[in-house]
């Protein structure tokens, strides 16, 4: 068998054959419907197969995928997908990540692959200059927010207890300090998540209560003390609306709290001069989670855990082993919970060049002026917004809960284009996500257009 895969790896044609494919999807994958049809689903049994005994032809396994699996993709590379907060792919990052592909590299060391280690670093002083957060802010380059954000409030976690004399990494959780959770009503569910991976439960969180575009009242914030992991958001994953960092911040650094922000589409807005007020006061936390595959528009899958206190990111997140080398140089695995991780800072970096300062901002900016105008069109056709469009997210009405909902599978339905639901103030509402450079104006005429002929059919 592994003759025969040396042979393999030689066979330049197979990897032509994938960057065929490949081209022919990026050039087909606009004219079909957003959602793949009926028949491309049927169509995926061909993949319910029993795992072949013996080695099937690599020319067969790359044309299945492409004949079955091509068809059945989302297209969300194109302009007319509005699900959850979904990217789109700058083309650099995509060239690259093909490049990088053929590297196979592991980020976990140094000595495992230098580049990775200088790429990851030259990221991190990026993105703590274009975000404008505290000079030795670390990050870590992980799979999503998710992760980013566990990661930030586990090092929140053992740093309140250490200051408490409490050393959890040794001694566990079982009779420690209590460590007061305060968060938002509005708090997406990954933070949920990540606390009842932590230990630190999800009945036991204070909630503070949101106004009604989603932000955290600061008026109703309870007392903080130097035992509160405080957990505010950059971008409400419905209304897209921001806490007030400001008030809510200074605050917690009275306090000596330790501050979480969940960033994951919303805090790049602080990359623009335009929208930097969202942001204002961010500065002051201590951790923040954010994806680059979001509103970036960087490849899946890249979120990054940054991290005030580096000492503190590191302790929580290390481990040691009699063969494991770290070097004077980045071991990018002391930043994250993986040993072994593929080399997305380099995608992240690659998409980082492509834009430059001023591109990156721009893009920001565009999705959020494309978000207004998706907004003020749905209006003038007799739809009701019911967000102030702060950001890239729009909530629509159509009547009642039970007409919207209907509204919204013959929108899915339609193949013009792709808007998930949500459940806002009680009310099930159509959520839009202007997420993707490749978004234009008349992307969103023609989305427009099916709100208004899905209406005339229910
Ligand atoms: C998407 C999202 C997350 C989760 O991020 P993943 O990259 O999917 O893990 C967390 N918080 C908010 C506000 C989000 O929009």
């Amino acid at each position: 068998m592994t003759d025969q895969l040396r042979t393999q790896a030689l066979d330049w044609q197979l990897y032509e054959q994938a960057k065929n494919y490949a081209l022919d999807y990026m050039q087909t994958v606009l004219d079909r419907p957003v959602f793949p049809e009926a028949e491309a689903i049927i169509n995926l049994a061909a993949f319910r197969e029993k795992l072949p005994d013996q080695p099937v032809d690599p020319y067969r396994v790359l044309e299945k995928l492409h004949q079955f699996g091509s068809p059945a993709t989302v297209a969300q590379t194109g302009g007319r997908y509005f699900g959850f907060v979904n990217g789109g792919i700058v083309p650099t990052a995509l060239a690259a990540k093909w490049l990088v592909d053929a590297w196979d590299q592991n980020a976990g060391l140094y000595v495992m692959s230098p580049v990775v280690s200088v790429l990851e670093e030259v990221c991190e002083k990026w993105l703590v200059d274009l975000l404008d957060l505290p000079q030795n802010t670390a990050a870590g380059f992980v799979s999503g927010t998710s992760t980013a954000s566990l990661c930030g409030l586990v090092a929140g976690r053992d740093y309140l207890l250490r200051k408490n004399g409490w050393d959890v990494s040794s001694r566990g959780l079982f009779g420690a300090p209590e460590i007061r959770v305060v968060l938002g009503a509005g708090a997406h569910s990954t933070v949920y998540k990540a606390l009842s991976i932590l230990g630190l439960g999800k009945d036991r969180l204070i909630q503070v209560p949101t106004d009604e575009q989603g932000r955290m009242r600061a008026d109703l914030l309870p007392e903080l003390d130097s035992n509160t992991l405080l957990i505010l958001q950059a971008g409400n994953v419905n209304s897209g609306a921001f806490d007030p960092f400001v008030e809510i911040c200074s605050k917690a650094r009275a306090a000596d709290a330790w501050v979480h922000i969940d960033g994951a589409f919303g805090l790049w807005a602080a990359a623009s001069p335009r929208l930097k007020h969202l942001t204002a006061g961010i500065e002051l936390a201590d951790s923040w989670s954010v994806d680059a595959h979001k509103t970036l528009n960087a490849p899946y899958d890249s979120g990054l855990i940054l991290c005030r206190h580096r000492d503190a990111l590191t302790q929580a997140l290390h481990m040691t082993g009699s063969y494991i080398i770290y070097s004077e140089n980045r071991d990018g695995m002391l930043y994250s919970p993986d040993m072994s991780r593929r080399a997305r800072a380099v995608e992240l970096w690659a998409t980082l060049m492509a834009l430059g300062r001023f591109g990156v901002a721009a893009l920001i900016e565009e999705l959020q002026q494309k978000a207004v105008y998706f907004a003020d069109c749905l209006r003038q056709a007799g739809f009701t917004v019911l967000n102030e469009v702060c950001f890239n997210q729009v909530l629509v009405s159509s009547g009642d809960s039970a007409q919207t909902k209907e509204l919204l599978k013959l929108i899915q339905a339609s193949g013009e284009c792709w808007c998930g639901g949500a459940s806002w103030h009680g009310n099930d509402v159509i959520r839009i996500s202007v997420c993707s450079y490749r978004t234009t104006r008349q992307d969103i005429d023609r989305s427009v257009q099916a709100f208004v002929a899905a209406r005339l059919v229910l």
